[in-house]
C-alpha cells in the first residue's frame, strides 16, 4: 500500500466515523433504537472503561457516545465486549420509551 493509498484510507475511516457519530445522535435525539441497543448500553454500563459526565455514559478508550454508538449497527466495542451488526442482520427499530 503507497503512501497516497494509506491517506486515502485514513480519509474514509474518518468520514465513515463521522457518518456514525452523526448517525448515532440523530438517533438518541429522535429516541430511535434496536433491538441490540439496550443489550449494548447494559455492557457499556457495567464496564470499567466507561465514564460519565453530566449523567451521561461515554467510552474512554473510543471516546464516544455511548447512546449514540449504541445505535449505529456498524459500530462494535473496541474491546470485544460486543460486536458490529452484520449489514445482511434485519433490525427492528424499536422506540424509546422515555421520550
Ligand atoms: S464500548 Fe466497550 S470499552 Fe467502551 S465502555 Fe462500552 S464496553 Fe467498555
Amino acid at each position: 500500500m503507497g503512501c497516497c493509498d494509506k491517506n486515502k484510507s485514513a480519509v474514509v475511516s474518518i468520514a465513515t466515523k463521522a457518518k456514525h457519530i452523526v448517525q448515532g445522535n440523530v438517533r438518541a435525539l429522535l429516541g430511535v433504537k434496536y433491538e441490540f441497543t439496550d443489550d449494548r448500553i447494559r455492557v457499556c454500563q457495567a464496564c470499567k472503561l466507561r465514564y460519565e459526565i453530566v449523567r451521561s455514559l461515554w467510552c474512554s478508550i473510543c471516546k464516544c457516545f455511548v447512546p449514540a454508538k449504541a445505535r449505529v449497527e456498524a459500530e462494535d466495542c473496541p474491546k470485544g465486549k460486543w460486536p458490529a451488526r452484520k449489514s445482511s442482520q434485519k433490525e427492528n427499530i424499536l422506540r424509546d420509551e422515555k421520550k
